[in-house]
């Protein structure tokens, strides 16, 4: 597997100080292996090797990274983007009943997933569907979407006395327009390949019915081949997103990476099951994970993050000790203790006993206060020119500069008066410490 190779690619790189291509080239080799056997298209996983190269050379190597760390991050970063970034959404339009039509090959999970959004959109969205089976072909076809139907509770709408799908396609439109149904589902006939003449009448039922979404369900499960199917539906019916199914098999989820990239159209929903609420939105980071192989990815990241943190709180420390410790680097540890969550928790990691005398369990209103005042303190200093967060003493000089920056934050003069004194206690403060720790600074806040 990819966290597999990875790991071993990690071993060969550990040690070294900084990304060369060769590097880069060795570890790209696994991931490019790793891609296929998740089976995504050869096309889509060139392209993609060649971005990430492309950014691991252009990128400046981070101090406190190591070249692994670095080059999974970016590969995991540019698959999310691939995959493309946010959850999609299906947008609703004034224009009511909105149409959305389901396409795809027979078996691919057509009639059950069109039965699991509308329940989705029912509960979730707030909507009131119909829905429609144009199957006419198989008929025990429209007996299946009735049983979801009921089971979801959901109106179908039914007219065994035609074989018509556009004339079926109509008479549920009509329908949901007089009963007043703002989503109408339609549920169209598979093949098991691809021919001309259901392209024809899907085209037909498309150009009719003028639906918000044309979605194409894929069968995770059969990989490559949903991607051709994909990419053809597209050319002759345009979609506008992807419905990938059977995801709860083991299915690494390629496809995904594959027919996203192929058809330029957002993956909208996940199936992960046979039954009716077995449904999910679409996370490219969670599918992101699973192509590189879960959680091991994941960590790695983490643990990204906290290095960068770790970097960041190294400076600041050597800037207190050498007394060049300024209003920018106070609002940058501000923020990196707003990253750690909660003061609870923070005040929570430190050993009992450790300053005597010192009350450190806060009630509730002074978590909250304190935090308050980090966000304070944050937005004085954001209103304080560059010139004055490096050199603090021109606010304690001038009256003129403490009201403009009490105006600009929204705070009384007063506010940004006792923060400079804080400010210029503890930079007094670090100067008396041999050693300062990195909440050391933070005694102004505490006092
Ligand atoms: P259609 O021919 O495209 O309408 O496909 P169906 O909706 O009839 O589904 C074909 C089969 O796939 C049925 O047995 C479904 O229960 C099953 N199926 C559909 N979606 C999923 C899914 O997300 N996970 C699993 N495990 N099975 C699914
Ligand atoms: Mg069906």
């Amino acid at each position: 597997t990819l966290s597999e190779k990875l790991k071993k690619t990690l071993k060969t790189l550990r040690g070294e100080s900084k990304l060369t291509e060769a590097h880069i080239t060795a570890a790209m080799g696994d991931i490019r292996i790793a891609l296929l056997e998740a089976d995504v298209n050869y096309g889509v996983v060139k392209q993609f090797v060649e971005r990430v190269k492309e950014k691991a050379l252009g990128q400046e190597v981070w101090q406190s990274l190591s070249p692994a760390q670095q080059v999974v991050k970016i590969v995991f970063d540019e698959m999310v983007e691939l995959l493309g970034g946010d959850a999609s959404e299906v947008t609703f339009t004034a224009h009511n009943p909105n149409v959305i039509l389901m396409v795809g090959l027979q078996g691919s999970g057509k009639t059950t997933s069109t039965g699991k959004i509308a329940r989705f959109l029912a509960q979730q969205r707030k909507r009131h569907p119909l829905l429609v089976s144009v199957d006419v072909y198989r008929p025990a076809a429209r007996d299946q979407l009735s049983v979801i139907g009921k089971a979801i509770g959901v109106p179908v709408y039914e007219d065994a006395t035609t074989n018509d799908p556009l004339a079926l396609a109509r008479a549920a439109y009509r329908d949901a327009q007089l009963r007043g149904f703002d989503t109408l589902l339609v549920d169209t006939a598979g093949r098991l390949h691809i021919d001309d003449e259901l392209m024809t009448e899907l085209a037909q039922l498309k150009s009719e019915l003028n639906p918000i979404e044309t979605l194409f369900v894929a069968d995770a499960m059969i990989g490559q081949d949903a991607v051709r199917s994909a990419t053809e539906f597209h050319e002759r019916i345009g979609l506008t997103g992807v419905v990938l199914s059977k995801m709860d098999g083991d299915a690494r989820g390629g496809a995904a990476l594959s027919i996203r990239s192929m058809i330029g159209q957002p993956i909208k929903f996940v199936g992960v099951g046979e039954k009716y609420d077995a449904l999910e939105s679409f996370y490219p980071d969670r599918i992101a994970q699973r192509i590189l192989g879960m959680g091991d990815v994941l960590s790695l990241i983490e643990k990204v993050q906290q290095e960068v943190d770790e970097a960041e709180a190294v400076r600041l420390q050597q800037r207190m000790l050498e007394n060049r410790f300024t209003l920018e680097d106070y609002r940058a540890q501000l923020r990196q203790v707003g990253k750690l969550g909660s003061l609870d928790k923070l005040l929570g990691m430190l050993p009992d006993g450790l300053l005597p005398g010192l009350n450190l369990r806060m009630t509730p209103q002074q978590t909250q206060m304190m935090q308050r005042k980090l966000k304070e303190t944050e937005a004085i200093i954001n209103s304080m020119t560059k010139q004055e967060r490096e050199d603090h003493t021109l606010l304690a000089k001038t009256l003129s500069r403490r009201k403009r920056v009490a105006r600009g934050s929204g705070m009384p003069v007063r506010k940004v008066e006792e923060l400079l004194n804080e400010f210029s206690m503890m930079r007094r403060m670090m100067q008396q410490m041999t050693r300062g720790g990195l909440f050391g600074g933070l005694g102004g806040l505490f006092g």
